[in-house]
């Protein structure tokens, strides 16, 4: 994987004044997800955006990718219906990177 970039969005992060364990845990995340889901995980990690909050965790619960987050059986989940792309049709969502 690639190393994770400093943004804007990083920098809100660290505004947060987080513990050294805090930092490293979203460091060790960040290294463990596709390139390509570290900006939402980073806007939802700033504590001020709900909807990428749901979005990156529907992402990590089904291996990042989206088709699947669309795909969710789990109807008893209670972000089953907040999950995002549900209403995207296949052809229209964005290929997931091998
Ligand atoms: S709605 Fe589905 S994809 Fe999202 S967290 Fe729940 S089980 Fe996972």
């Amino acid at each position: 994987m690639k190393p994770v970039k400093k943004s804007k969005i990083v920098s809100q992060i660290l505004e947060l004044e987080l513990t050294k364990k805090q930092t490293q845990a979203i460091e060790d995340r960040l290294s463990q997800m596709p390139e390509t889901c570290r900006k939402t995980y980073q806007k939802a990690m700033t504590g001020k955006a709900r909807t990428a909050g749901v979005k990156a965790f529907c992402r990590e619960c089904v291996g990042w990718k989206r088709i699947d987050v669309k795909k969710c059986t789990d109807l008893g989940c209670p972000l089953y219906f907040y999950r995002p792309d549900q209403h995207m049709k296949e052809k229209e969502l964005p290929q997931d990177p091998q």
